[in-house]
């Protein structure tokens, strides 16, 4: 129902005979072949500037986009989704079409999900939820080494997280605060704190480790999902970290895994992307070039030399662009470029047990309820759909 008066605001805006289009981004395309298969001159993105450029570079294949045409299906205006937070947002001007950079308006929910195991919390997952990623998530804040064996029937999970949804469908990822299995009646605990998963007593299980990709002299711009220019008031991304470094100074792989990229990629310049498990992959871009041998589908080891440190693509001086993606959305490296896991201690402790005790009172208390059900909603999302925002 939210979903039609959202739309229907947004035809009114634009009078009854325009319509909306969703669609997904093909694989392979990138903002300049969309501009060209459209018919729009390659200048609107020539003329952006070098970091709008580099943000064009991170347009997933498979995102959902939006589509506005008018009564002759002629293109009017479009939106397409640059990580969770912002999106570029092309439209028609006086006389020829113009890009900005907007936020993404969207509802953010919190969900607490309740239920019996019966085959397994995955699977049981998806039957209750049709929801993969949420399914996903469970699974790997579990993964990390808290002991859950033997489940039987009748044991249960419970799970807090949230989630955002844009014109009535979810989008991005999935955040769980806290996952719950009691099995034999007793209940174990995984928390998400500082950014990984943590046990009951403040030992952290995430278990994907990343190594420094560069030697890097300093950090010229640092991992932003959402920036505003206080003078401008426009919108910036940064979805990586630049490294600062001399060209041709060697780039290793931060992780063990699987070469899925090498090549150019627009405003990155020469790029290679690796895969590290199903959920992880890392970013390598304005280099100088490859090393000797390198290829797609090729396996690297943690530390092994893929490329070396340049300034190609839309660069402003000599640096590693390095980004982390996990289930393709763009997440701070600083975040989990670490080498060994953390235990808690001393005051942090203190800190982390008084914030896991409230969701663990809500995750137990979530046991007795039966059904999943919607906390707290953003109804002002609705209300907030206008003109500008398509
Ligand atoms: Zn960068």
């Amino acid at each position: 129902m939210r979903k039609v008066v959202g739309l229907l605001m947004l035809l009114y805006s634009f009078g009854f005979a325009a319509y909306l289009e969703e669609l997904k981004w093909p694989k392979g395309e990138t903002f300049l072949t969309f501009l060209e298969k459209n018919g729009l001159p390659p200048s609107i993105y020539y003329s952006l500037e070098r970091e709008d450029q580099e943000l064009a570079a991170e347009i997933v294949a498979g995102v959902r986009y939006h589509v506005l045409r008018s009564e002759d299906h002629s293109l009017e205006q479009v939106l397409i989704p640059i990580g969770e937070e912002l999106q570029m947002h092309l439209k028609k001007g006086a006389d020829t079409f113009v890009m900005e950079i907007i936020p993404i308006v969207y509802q953010s929910e919190d969900l607490v999900l309740s239920l019996d195991i019966q085959h397994s919390p995955h699977s049981d997952i998806i039957k209750k939820t049709n929801n993969h990623a949420l399914a996903n998530e469970f699974s790997s804040s579990f993964r990390g080494g808290v002991n859950v064996r033997s489940l039987q029937k009748g044991d249960r999970l419970v799970v807090l997280y949230h989630q955002k949804r844009r014109l009535g469908k979810q989008f991005g990822t999935i955040n769980i605060d806290v996952s719950m299995i009691e099995t034999g009646k007793k209940e174990h605990y995984v928390f998400y704190y500082q950014e990984s998963y943590y046990d009951a007593a403040g030992k952290e299980l995430e278990n994907f480790l990343l190594a420094n990709p560069v030697n890097y002299t300093r950090i010229s711009s640092p991992f932003s999902t959402k920036r505003l220019h206080p003078i401008l008031k426009t919108y910036r991304a940064h979805l990586g970290i630049d490294y600062a470094a001399r060209v041709g100074t060697p780039v290793k792989s931060a992780g063990s895994g699987k070469v899925v990229f090498v090549g150019n990629k627009g405003g990155y310049g020469k790029t290679i992307e690796v895969s590290h498990d199903s959920s992880y992959k890392t970013l390598y871009a304005h280099l100088n070039g490859f090393a000797k041998g390198l290829s797609r589908g090729k396996s690297v080891k943690q530390g092994q030399l893929i490329g070396y440190v340049g300034n190609t693509g839309l660069s402003s001086g000599p640096h590693l662009h390095f980004g982390l993606y996990r289930n393709n959305t763009a997440i701070n490296p600083a975040s989990v470029v670490k080498i060994a896991k953390n235990s808690l201690g001393g005051k942090e402790l203190k800190a982390f047990l008084a914030y896991s005790e409230g969701l663990k009172q809500k995750a137990h208390n979530a046991l007795t309820q039966k059904h999943s059900f919607v906390v707290e909603e953003n109804f002002e999302y609705a209300h907030s759909l206008d003109k500008k925002m398509l």
